[in-house]
Formats: C-alpha cells, sequence, structure tokens
C-alpha cells in the first residue's frame, strides 16, 4: 500500500484571480516508468475525472514500482466555464469563431485556434489564457512524465475508443487499454521530426522519447457507469503492462479495430424523427435486426431501420457537425441521406 500524496500546483494566469491545481502522486519509492494520467483538459469532458477517481485506490493498492501522477482536472478554468475551453460561449466548440477567406471561400474558423490548451503544448507564457495555463503545468507536472493516457470525450453517439497518434509504440499500447474501439489517428507520425505548438498532448511525448495515447470516452457533459469501468480496466491494464502492477492485461480480445474498409453507414431514405431502439454506441447487432425507426413528418408513416450487416455499432442515433456541443445537433430529425449509424463489420459477436 502506497499513500497518494494530494499536491497543489499554483497557477496565475494573466488577468484572472489565482489558484491552486490538486493532483494526486503515488510515488512506490522504487525506480520505473512515470505514468503521467489527464483528464478534463476540456472542461465539458469530465468522464475521465470519475474514472482517476476511481483508480487511484487500485494504484495505491497495487503499486510496486514507478510512479503515478493522476491529474484528473486539468483546465480548471474551463471545468468552471462547463465548456470546452476557458472563454468558450454557446454552441462554440473551437472557441470564438470569425469569417475568414479559404481559398476564394468564407468559411468560419477561430478566431485563436490555441485557445484549444490541446494545441498550445508545451505553453506559453506570454500567450493567451489556455497558453499560459499549459506553460505552468508543462513545466510543474508534466514534463517529467514518461508515459501519458490524455482521457477525453467526444459525442455520446459515437462508442469509446482508444485513438493513438499513428506511431508503433503509442499503437502497441494503447491496445493494452481494452477499449471498445482502437482507431489510429488518420496521419502517421513522424517520430524524426521535432514537436510543433499545434499538437494534441499525446503527440509531445510519443515525439520526445516517451509513450501515449489519447482515449475518448462516450458522452460529453455527463459520467457513465459503463465509460468509467472501461476507463478503469484501461488504466489498470496498462499499468500492468508497465511492469507497475502485478498480472497480466485482461479483455484484450474485445476490442474492434476500425479500418475504413470495415465501415457501413446507415442512412435515412427520407427526412423523418429517428427512434432509436435502446442501443447505444459500442452495441453489437445482428443483419436485419431493427436498429430504430424512421417517423415521417410528411406521411406520417413510419420505416424500420434495419441493420445491413453483422457488427458493431461504431455511432448510433441521429446526429449533425457540432453535436457534442450543440443542443440542436443532437436533434433525432433527420434529413434524407443523414448518417443514423456506423456499423464496424464483424462477423461475430466478441
Ligand atoms: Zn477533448
Amino acid at each position: 500500500m502506497t499513500k497518494a500524496k494530494v499536491r497543489y500546483l499554483p497557477v496565475k494566469i494573466k488577468g484572472r484571480p489565482g489558484f491552486k491545481m490538486a493532483y494526486w502522486d503515488i510515488d512506490s519509492g522504487k525506480e520505473g516508468p512515470c505514468l503521467l494520467v489527464t483528464a478534463a483538459l476540456h472542461g465539458n469532458e469530465v468522464q475521465g475525472s470519475e474514472v482517476i477517481r476511481r483508480f487511484c485506490p487500485v494504484a495505491e493498492k497495487s503499486i510496486i514500482r514507478g510512479r503515478m501522477i493522476l491529474v484528473p482536472f486539468v483546465n480548471l478554468p474551463a471545468l468552471w466555464n462547463r465548456r470546452p475551453h476557458i472563454i468558450s460561449t454557446l454552441a462554440e466548440p473551437r472557441g470564438q469563431l470569425e469569417k475568414k477567406k479559404v481559398k476564394n471561400k468564407v468559411v468560419l474558423m477561430p478566431k485563436d485556434p490555441m485557445v484549444n490548451i490541446n494545441r498550445t503544448w508545451p505553453g506559453d507564457p506570454r500567450g493567451n489564457e489556455s497558453q499560459q495555463l499549459a506553460c505552468i503545468i508543462f513545466k510543474g507536472i508534466f514534463e517529467q512524465a514518461t508515459h501519458n493516457i490524455d482521457l477525453h470525450c467526444y459525442n455520446r453517439f459515437t462508442g469509446a475508443a482508444a485513438i493513438p497518434e499513428g506511431c508503433e509504440k503509442a499503437v502497441n499500447f494503447a491496445k493494452l487499454s481494452a477499449f471498445p474501439f482502437l482507431r489510429q489517428s488518420a496521419k502517421p507520425l513522424d517520430l524524426s521530426k521535432e514537436f510543433k505548438g499545434t499538437a494534441p498532448l499525446s503527440d509531445w511525448f510519443n515525439l520526445n522519447g516517451r509513450t501515449a495515447f489519447t482515449v475518448e470516452f462516450s458522452g460529453q457533459y455527463v459520467v457513465l457507469e459503463k465509460q468509467v469501468r472501461i476507463g478503469v480496466r484501461a488504466l489498470t491494464n496498462c499499468s500492468k503492462h508497465l511492469g507497475m502492477f502485478r498480472g497480466k492485461p485482461e479483455g484484450l480480445e474485445k476490442t474492434v479495430v476500425i479500418e475504413q474498409n470495415l465501415l457501413k453507414m446507415v442512412t435515412a431514405p427520407f427526412g423523418g424523427l429517428f427512434i432509436e431502439n435502446g442501443l447505444t454506441a459500442g452495441d453489437f447487432v445482428k443483419k436485419g435486426s431493427v436498429i430504430g425507426w424512421l417517423f415521417s413528418d410528411r406521411s406520417l408513416k413510419t420505416k424500420e431501420i434495419k441493420a445491413p450487416v453483422d457488427g458493431y455499432l461504431y455511432a448510433y442515433g441521429h446526429r449533425k457537425p457540432l453535436c457534442d456541443v450543440d443542443l440542436a445537433a443532437m436533434h433525432p430529425y433527420a434529413d434524407r441521406g443523414d448518417n443514423l449509424a456506423v456499423i464496424v463489420k464483424s462477423s461475430q459477436k466478441r
């Protein structure tokens, strides 16, 4: 048994009152990896915070070597704002937007991409609020870690996934998490390149001789028991793999690896209200089973929507872009052609 110490990092951002960021430090006193687990980099993504709270006593009991640094609330000002970023307002996932001309087209772009703390590492003491906060946390805590698991959440329509950046060591580490889905990031990471301050935290680790991956739980603004259990198992598995706990990782056979050629989209044949059939992202469906109903607002007719293949629901339910932060985008009214589900083809339930 190694008692977790609560430590406090003083934070002062220009123009805001200072505060202390609390985190747990569990040091076995024996040489070994330093595993950093981070959550709530985005203030509306809090399932990882509960995962860390539940994992802490497990780590106190099980740690046999190395050190764990558990940070349940990385971006406290964003948490207090209850939105993704420190200055986020209504339905703006990337901070304030402004019209910009890109290739002769006017598009809405973030005024300042650095509003997103996960584009600022290792931070900048002269930058905006997010950059200043990143700099203090990075120097004060993150820099000493050898491994990082960064816990995020995306919209509730998409199944929980481990998302390693495209390099082998990150993929191999992420595979041990036994997350329902594993999705490799689209761009391969060139380990010979230097880190640029516009990439996620896990990139910084992977490009600086360390190992990290990001996870996305299913559901923002909420804490769901099923997701929390997935998270605690992932952290336990990875600690076992690093030799920090005894035992072997469990549940590895359950992970569904997402490959583009295995994805099958289910789209709305006409406009209507999509009624879900009690399923959630991550569930297994058989070909021909009813996954929901489409209720036409024009004819008042109803059509059964069936799974076209056997497989796992990687996404389920009608949603529009920005469904992570905008209630209207979570509305079950689908236009013709909208996605109602995305199934990863798989012949057998695992
Ligand atoms: Zn996030």
